[in-house]
């Protein structure tokens, strides 16, 4: 609820701080229990950043994050702790997630430890069931990172995030880094995970193509704001902001009876460090009005179809 995240850029022989970065800057939104929200946006809009905060692997500078009834935002390292189990997540290069030292079985092992679950026998029982539950067998445990494919390693990432029985996955990117063969793979892993497991996703993609298929209401953020949100089928039917728009134009689509006009937007994505004023989006955008250049537009709901952009006013 209103999240905000701003870094500070400093420069010169003092380190003074000469301008800030913002990374996510006033988003709100909420993930229902069951369900998996995709969030989608170009490198650098603040999505990765977003689902960090959630874990608080970076401290927030504004907002509130409520877990439950918890509010995540106020709690001590010892509270944090205990709700990190109900909250994994699953990153996009597996391999830099996995110690390359450690056997698979010992990665594995490894978060009960942390959270003192388990005796010995029931926590090698349990890193026996999570290989096969991610399709892999208890023979791997013994092995090495190194050892497997990028498929593989991801579903040894998902097996690891899995090990402290989660309400609440982040999977930033977790399939961006694979194959596209591989990709359809563990996307349906994932998706009989959650069914299994009644596991909730936040689900982080640059590729719309991506969530679709995965999410049931889809976000887009553009330079650190949320600028729409809706249940996936509205949003891919009925996208209303221009920049949803022109992502979406660039999606192929399977049914040759649909013509879609590729919209392009011109110029690059501007600096977080220097965002445009009002709209952020206004310098790029093909509907731009006078007033967007000065004011930010409200992030508004119009029958839960959430968007921020001055063409929808009642
Ligand atoms: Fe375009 Fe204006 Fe809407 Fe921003 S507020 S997306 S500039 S029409
Ligand atoms: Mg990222």
């Amino acid at each position: 609820n209103g999240l905000k995240k701003y870094f500070p850029i400093t420069g010169g022989i003092f380190g003074k701080k000469t301008g800030e970065v913002k990374a996510v800057d006033d988003i709100s939104f909420f993930v229902k229990k069951g369900e998996t929200l995709g969030i989608v946006g170009e490198s650098g809009c603040g999505k990765s950043t977003t689902g960090r905060l959630l874990m608080r692997l970076i401290e927030a500078s504004d907002g509130r994050i409520l877990f439950e009834d918890k509010e995540i935002t106020s709690m001590t390292k010892s509270e944090l702790r205990k709700t990190r189990r109900d909250i994994q997540m699953v990153f996009q290069d597996p391999y830099a997630s996995l110690n390359p030292r450690h056997s698979i079985g010992k990665i594995l092992e490894e978060p009960l430890i942390v959270h003192g679950i388990g005796t010995k026998e029931e926590r090698k029982k349990r890193v026996q069931e999570m290989l096969d539950i991610v399709g892999l067998s208890s023979y791997h445990a013994r092995r090495y990172p190194h050892q497997f494919s990028g498929g593989q390693r991801q579903r040894i990432g998902i097996a690891k995030a899995l090990m402290t029985k989660p309400k609440l996955i982040i999977a930033d990117e977790p399939v961006s880094a694979l194959d596209v063969s591989i990709q359809a793979q563990v996307l349906n892993l994932m998706k009989d995970i959650q069914n299994e497991f009644q596991l909730t996703y936040l689900f982080i993609a640059h590729d719309l193509g991506v969530v679709r298929h995965i999410s049931d209401r889809v976000g887009v953020m553009y330079l650190g704001r949320l600028i729409e949100l809706s249940d996936s089928e509205e949003l891919y039917n009925n996208p209303l902001h221009p920049y949803t728009k022109a992502l979406l134009s660039a999606v192929p689509i399977a049914d040759p009876e649909i013509k879609r006009e590729r919209i392009t937007i011109s110029g690059e994505i501007p600096s977080p460090s220097n965002p445009p004023s009002g709209c952020a989006f206004h310098t790029r955008c093909p509907e731009c009005m006078d007033m967007c250049k000065t004011t930010r537009p409200e992030y508004r709901s119009i029958d839960g179809h959430y968007v921020a952009c001055h063409l929808y006013k009642n």
